[in-house]
């Protein structure tokens, strides 16, 4: 399965939705929806009215939700985002059943996401291949003799399968000092657990992890036909491997930092990290034999693993690229390969008692692999121009409040403010889905090939990638594909991308009035505007390059107010006795509060040009209320403790409720809406404001 490998690209919700395969007995019989469920913008069925705001907020406007909400058995978490990307899945599996079954009069892309869909679905015949898709990769590493073969073997495997945890992933991104150039990047990789943390944290519950982590590397070898004792062994080498390998990567905090990922280097340059490992072998394999430059996000990385490399037998290397290429692979195999990778990678690590059925897992991966073919579809049937016009004007007020905020700001000089306008206006705003549609054609689909199809799709997106190196910039591109329930900035292309499935309700509510539309989606727009101030974003300028644009003393300003947010956030619990990492969720706290203050300053500016739209009290809640309320629905969610411990190492977002509740405590508006008293748990004495 793909990864993406773009940098510091700051999206609004992390993506964690692992695609594990399925085998459960379906608990109800399900069915494609034809037409999209309404849930209004404020539902005051989501609040527990019982909850005192001033107490716990996120309880009074969420309590309800929570309660009505049990997380689905197949899910690690289930919030509103969540259950809103569902319902767009439940949509698109309609498009893709119709799809799937005509044979005549379909496009190209019709034709492609149908049959796509088709092989996906066929259970029977995924069960009757059984292992049999791997056996192509498996003859390749079985033919591995010496260090002279790994390049050329790792460059074919690396454009089948796109997939990091092979060493290492190569493709192209923009040059840090110089965005309109796109250059090859080599990325640290090699991992099977989700952080590197994870290899060396020292409580019992990470201990166990690391203990079953081998345990299910060992059962994968037994079903490669290893045996039991030799499984064992295998899996214990792998483990020491990665490790290894852990050892010489970044934390997630190092990793937010761009100068950290910043190392350019020649073709010479890039020989002297790993000196056994021929380069220009791997590159002639890629189709990437001339490139002279290359960004290398990680060198300690590449020397330990040219030293690895080095010192490794043939067999330990052989034995590690079966290992990742089996996890690889695992969720398109048959059910006992993917009930294995299941057990661990959903159930064991993120506490999921049951696999998704089969059509959720089929539409993400068209969505993944197809994305923009199958967003076409969604576009032409849920996104009218008149709702991006609308997402639009709600884009440009919140500009508006932005540039006044820079403005009115007390701790920065007249210098620094006026590149920070520079930068303000060259934003560009992406809303609904790409101006220019991505060209499949290369990408061949065929019916009843469903590895196949995986494979060629792998393929065709690393060609897609390496084919930029040395190309002018696309700047309509999209990180994100139109039916995604998410929103991301992007630094480099300087760009805020708002896709037609986030836009829908109960996120963006056109039936609902203004008040929890500014709480919720402005508060989202203001989230992205806010991220190219944040505390990474603000080290790039307006044409997207890496660049200190601040004076020393205005700097100083910022961290101070930073330090604020990390001192605060570092105070709330995720899960027992793991607090929030705030270096780590440092920009998205950032840029939650700047975006509901932008938020409240576009809805303020909004109802002063149309005063005939002023609201009278609403559901027993006055619009000020109502803005609140809103805001804090699109954050409603239940997790599991398991996955809560993940994310607390990997996701730079702290969980829902602080990022209601943490917010509220820093926003007068918010105090003399809910008549909040000092000392009262929703009122701060020293209250953080950065934007
Ligand atoms: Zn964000």
């Amino acid at each position: 399965m793909q990864s993406s490998l773009r940098l510091a690209v700051c999206a609004f919700l992390a993506g964690c939705a692992t695609i594990a395969a399925a085998q459960a007995p379906a608990p109800a019989i399900e069915h494609p929806a034809t037409t999209f469920p309404y849930t209004p913008g404020l539902d005051v069925a989501s609040m527990d009215r019982n909850a005192d705001p001033c107490v716990d907020f996120y309880q009074y406007a969420c309590g309800g939700w929570m309660k009505n909400n049990p997380i689905p058995a197949d899910q690690a978490r289930w919030g509103v985002y969540g259950k809103l990307a569902q319902d767009n899945r439940r949509y698109l599996w309609g498009i893709l059943e119709d799809l799937s079954q005509r044979q005549e009069g379909r496009n190209a892309n019709q034709q492609k996401i149908g049959d796509y869909f088709g092989a996906c679905m066929d259970e029977k015949a995924v069960e009757e291949r059984g292992a049999a898709p791997l056996k192509p990769y498996f003859d390749e590493i079985a033919a591995l003799r010496s260090n002279r073969d790994l390049p050329r073997v790792l460059a074919r495997l690396h454009l089948a399968l796109a997939d990091p945890g092979l060493f290492f992933a190569f493709s192209s991104s923009q040059d840090f000092a110089d965005s309109s150039r796109v250059i090859a990047f080599a990325f640290a990789g090699g991992l099977g657990l989700p952080d590197r943390d994870a290899y060396f944290k020292s409580d019992a519950k990470s201990k166990d992890i690391r203990a079953k982590y081998v345990t299910h590397i060992a059962n994968t070898f037994r079903l490669l036909g290893d045996a039991p004792a030799e499984a064992q062994r295998n899996a214990v080498r792998v483990m020491q491997m990665e490790t290894t390998l852990a050892k010489a990567s970044l934390s997630t905090v190092d990793k937010r930092d761009p100068y950290k990922l910043f190392h350019k280097v020649d073709a010479k340059g890039l020989q002297a990290l790993t000196p056994g490992f021929d380069w220009h072998a791997y590159l002639d394999e890629l189709g990437q034999g001339n490139q002279a430059t290359f960004n290398v996000t990680e060198p300690a990385f590449f020397k330990a693993l040219g030293t690895m490399w080095k010192t490794n037998d043939m067999a330990s290397t052989r034995t590690y690229l079966r290992w990742h290429v089996a996890r690889n692979l695992s969720p398109v195999l048959a059910s006992n390969f993917d009930n294995e990778h299941f057990d661990f990678f959903s159930r064991t690590l993120r506490g999921v008692p049951q696999q998704q059925p089969r059509w959720k897992r089929c539409v993400a991966l068209v969505d993944q692999q197809l994305g923009e073919a199958l967003g076409q579809e969604f576009v032409g049937r849920a996104f009218s121009p008149g709702l991006k016009e609308k997402a639009l004007h709600m884009t440009r007020q919140i500009e508006e409040a932005m540039k006044q905020d820079i403005d009115e700001l007390d701790w920065m000089s007249a210098a620094t403010k006026a590149q920070a306008q520079k930068k303000l206006a060259a934003i560009v705003n992406k809303i609904g889905y790409p101006d220019k549609w991505r060209d499949y054609g290369a990408y061949v689909v065929k019916p009843g090939d469903f590895a196949g199809n995986v494979r060629r799709g792998n393929e065709f997106e690393t060609r897609r990638q390496l084919a930029k190196i040395g190309k002018p910039l696309d700047r309509s591109e999209w990180g994100m594909t139109p039916p995604t329930v998410n929103a991301y900035f992007d630094p480099q292309m300087n760009d805020i991308n708002f896709p037609a499935g986030v836009l829908q309700p109960p996120l963006f509510d056109p039936k609902m009035d203004d008040a929890p539309n500014y709480g919720n989606t402005g508060g989202t727009i203001g989230h992205e505007l806010t991220h190219a101030f944040d505390d990474e974003g603000r080290q790039f300028d307006a044409n997207g390059n890496l660049k200190d644009w601040w004076t020393k003393k205005d700097a100083k300003a910022f961290e101070e107010r930073t330090q604020c947010i990390v001192d605060q956030y570092a105070q709330y619990t995720v899960v027992d006795d793991i607090k929030i990492n705030s270096k780590l969720t440092l920009g998205e706290d950032v840029a939650d509060l700047g975006g509901l203050i932008l938020g409240w300053m576009a809805w303020q500016a909004e109802m002063a040009s149309m005063p005939q739209k002023a609201q009278p009290l609403r559901d027993g809640l006055s619009p000020e209320q109502r803005f609140f309320v809103g805001y804090a629905q699109w954050a409603c969610e239940n997790d599991r403790p398991e996955n809560l411990r993940v994310n607390a190492m990997t996701d730079p977002h702290s969980p829902g409720r602080y990022r209601v509740n943490g917010l509220m405590v820093n926003m007068p508006q918010f105090q003399q809406a809910f008549q909040c008293k000092p000392g009262q748990p929703m009122v701060k004495e020293k209250r953080c404001r950065v934007w």
